[in-house]
């Protein structure tokens, strides 16, 4: 940031552009999209958040229930449950299922098939890996 000429609009984010601003964010915006909703560039509240304590927090809130917004929006799954730490029970039973297939194809280099559900048991090794000499 260089600063130059007309490069300080800091003063034009007045309380009715912060409004706009807030509640963009509120409503779930990203904070890139939220300043340019309201014709801003992105740095500006930024700055101010830096400065004015009470922007700050109101940001910080507005940031929060816009995320909560986002967050319901998605489907369940396992994204969700890795991403948005949910924890309803689709999203648990995503990452349930989701691993042990992923278990499955790795123990077995085939297309695992549903109707085909074998213990998963090691079969042990023909011969000692390791002798004692
Ligand atoms: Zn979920």
């Amino acid at each position: 940031m260089t600063g130059g000429p007309g490069s300080g609009p800091a003063h034009r984010f007045n309380d009715q552009l912060r409004q706009q601003y807030l509640d963009a964010v509120a409503e779930g915006m990203r904070l890139q999209d939220a300043a340019a909703h309201v014709g801003i560039s992105l740095n500006i509240p930024q700055r101010h958040a830096r400065t004015d304590n009470a922007f700050a927090s109101a940001l910080q809130q507005a940031r929060a229930q816009g995320k909560k917004l986002r967050d319901d929006a998605k489907e369940h799954g396992e994204a969700h449950y890795n991403n948005q730490h949910c924890r309803h029970p689709k999203c648990v039973e995503a990452i349930r299922t989701g691993r042990a297939g992923r278990r499955e194809r790795e123990a077995e280099d085939q297309p695992a098939e549903l109707h085909d559900i074998r213990p998963q048991i090691a079969p042990e090794p023909p011969f000692p890996l390791a002798r004692a000499s």
